[in-house]
C-alpha cells in the first residue's frame, strides 16, 4: 500500500459537559491565537510568566514563593509535586476514586526501591506507602486522616481535594489540621477545585504541596500551564534529598518563573522552552479569573449546579455527588445498566458527557465555564432527550417550569 497524506484534521465544536476539560473561554483562545511568535527568553514572554506567578499567588491565596506552573496538564503538576518523594519515604495516601487512585500509584512509583520496581515494574508495591482505600462515592474524612496519621506517622500524606471520579469533596480542613498535629507534609491534588472553589492555600498550613491543571476551573485547555505551589518546608526537604528529575524538579522549574533561592527575581532564567502562545493564553485565563473573582464564580457554580441537579432529579435520576462543577448520577431504575449506551449516544451527537472511569458505572455531567441560563438549559434539554431516546419518560413541561422558575426572575442569565 502506498502512503497518502491525510486530509487536514478538522475537530468539531462540541459541548464539553464532562468533568473536564471544560469549555475554553473565547478570551483565552483569542489570546492564544493573537500572540506573535517569540522565543522563551523574549522580554514580554518572560514578563508574562512573572505576571502569571503573581496572579496565581493572588488567586490561590498564598505567600508561597514557590508558586508557578508546569507546562502540561494536571498529571504534569502532580508529577512535579510528587518529585520530592524519594524511594523508601514513608507515605500515606487516601484514595477514593479514579484520580486519587492514580495519584496513589504515582506515589508507589516514587517511593518504591529499585527492588520493588524490579518485582512489579508497572505497579510497584512500595512497602513504605500505605494506601487507604475509601469506597467510591464516599469522602475522605478528617477523622480517618487523623486516625491514620496517628498510627503511621509518615513523612508525607496525600489526598485529592475534589475527587472528580465520583464527584466527591474531601475534608481539606481535617486533612490539613491532622498533618499539622502529626508534623506530616500534606500533598493535595487540587486539579478540579482551583478556579471553581473559593479557598486560600495559606488557610491550610498543614499542606506543603499543591498541584492543579489549566483546563478545568481555569478554562484554559490550549495546552498551557498546570499550577503548583509549595511551602518553604517542602522546598527545604527537596533541597536536602534532591529529586530524580531535571524537568519536574520544582527548584529548577521555578527559575524560569523568576524564583531563585526563595526570592522573586526580575526575570526568569532558562529551564526549558516555553511557548509564548501558551503563556499569553494562561495569562488571560488568570486575568479572567481575577476579574470575575473567585467569590462570584464559586457562588455561580453552586447556583447552576443546583438547577442541573434538581432538573435531573425531576427526570428520576439520583445524584450522588457534592462537587459544584460536576454532577454524578444514577439513571432512573428502569434505565439502570444502560449508562454507557446513553453516554455514547450523547457523545456521538457532540454532547460530551462522561461515564465514571471506575466501578460502579455512573453518568457524569459537568458545567465548567457554562455558567449561564442558556448553557445549563441546553445541557438539561439534551440530557432529557437522551433519556427519552432510551425509552425513559421525561415530563418536559415540569422541566421547562423548573428552568423558568429558577432562571425567570432570580438569577441573571
Ligand atoms: C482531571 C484530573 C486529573 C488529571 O489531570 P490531567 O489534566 O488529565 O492530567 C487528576 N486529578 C484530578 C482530581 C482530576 O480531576
Amino acid at each position: 500500500m502506498t502512503f497518502q497524506i491525510f486530509p487536514p484534521l478538522e475537530i468539531p465544536q462540541t459541548l464539553a459537559a464532562g468533568p473536564g476539560p471544560g469549555n475554553t473561554d473565547a478570551r483565552v483562545l483569542k489570546a492564544f491565537a493573537n500572540a506573535g511568535v517569540a522565543d522563551h527568553m523574549q522580554g514580554d514572554v518572560l514578563r508574562g510568566m512573572v505576571e502569571c506567578k503573581h496572579m496565581l499567588r493572588k488567586i490561590w491565596g498564598t505567600q508561597n514563593a514557590y508558586t508557578f506552573a508546569v507546562a502540561g496538564t494536571g498529571w504534569s503538576a502532580l508529577d512535579t509535586m510528587f518529585s520530592a518523594v524519594m524511594p523508601g519515604d514513608k507515605v500515606v495516601a487516601f484514595a477514593n476514586g479514579t484520580f486519587s487512585g492514580i495519584d496513589a500509584l504515582t506515589l508507589r512509583i516514587k517511593a518504591a526501591t529499585p527492588e520493588e520496581h524490579a518485582a512489579n515494574p508497572m505497579a510497584p508495591q512500595a512497602a513504605s506507602v500505605t494506601v487507604i482505600e475509601v469506597p467510591h462515592g464516599q469522602p475522605v474524612t478528617g477523622d480517618l486522616v487523623e486516625a491514620t496519621l496517628a498510627q503511621h506517622k509518615p513523612k508525607w500524606a496525600f489526598m485529592a481535594h475534589w475527587e472528580t471520579g465520583s464527584g466527591r469533596i474531601n475534608d481539606l480542613r481535617g486533612f490539613s489540621d491532622a498533618c499539622e498535629r502529626h508534623d506530616v507534609m500534606g500533598l493535595i491534588d487540587a486539579v478540579s477545585s482551583l478556579g471553581v472553589d473559593d479557598f486560600s492555600i495559606d488557610d491550610f498550613p498543614g499542606i506543603a504541596g499543591w498541584a492543579s491543571c489549566p483546563q478545568k476551573g481555569l478554562c484554559c485547555l490550549p495546552l498551557t500551564y498546570a499550577p503548583v505551589s509549595f511551602t518553604d518546608a517542602y522546598i527545604a526537604s527537596l533541597r536536602t534529598t534532591g529529586a530524580y528529575t531535571y524537568v519536574h524538579n520544582p527548584i529548577f522549574e521555578a527559575r524560569h518563573w523568576g524564583i531563585v533561592d526563595g526570592q522573586d527575581v526580575e526575570k526568569g532564567t532558562y529551564h526549558r522552552t516555553h511557548s509564548g502562545y501558551a503563556v499569553a493564553a494562561f495569562h488571560e485565563s488568570l486575568r479572567l479569573t481575577l476579574q470575575e473573582s473567585l467569590a462570584k464564580r464559586s457562588a455561580s457554580y453552586r447556583t447552576h449546579e443546583k438547577v442541573l441537579r434538581d432538573a435531573v432529579t425531576e427526570m428520576g435520576c439520583e445524584v450522588t455527588s457534592d462537587m459544584p462543577s460536576l454532577i454524578v448520577l444514577n439513571l432512573p431504575p428502569d434505565l439502570a445498566g444502560r449508562e454507557m449506551e446513553l453516554v455514547q449516544n450523547c457523545r456521538a451527537r457532540g454532547f460530551g458527557i462522561w461515564p465514571t472511569l471506575s466501578e460502579p458505572v455512573q453518568v457524569r455531567i459537568g458545567i465548567l465555564n457554562q455558567l449561564n441560563r442558556d448553557a445549563v438549559s441546553r445541557i438539561v434539554r439534551l440530557f432529557a432527550e437522551a433519556i427519552r431516546e432510551l425509552g425513559g419518560t421525561v415530563n418536559q413541561d415540569a422541566i421547562e417550569d423548573l428552568l423558568e422558575s429558577r432562571y425567570g426572575t432570580s438569577i441573571a442569565a
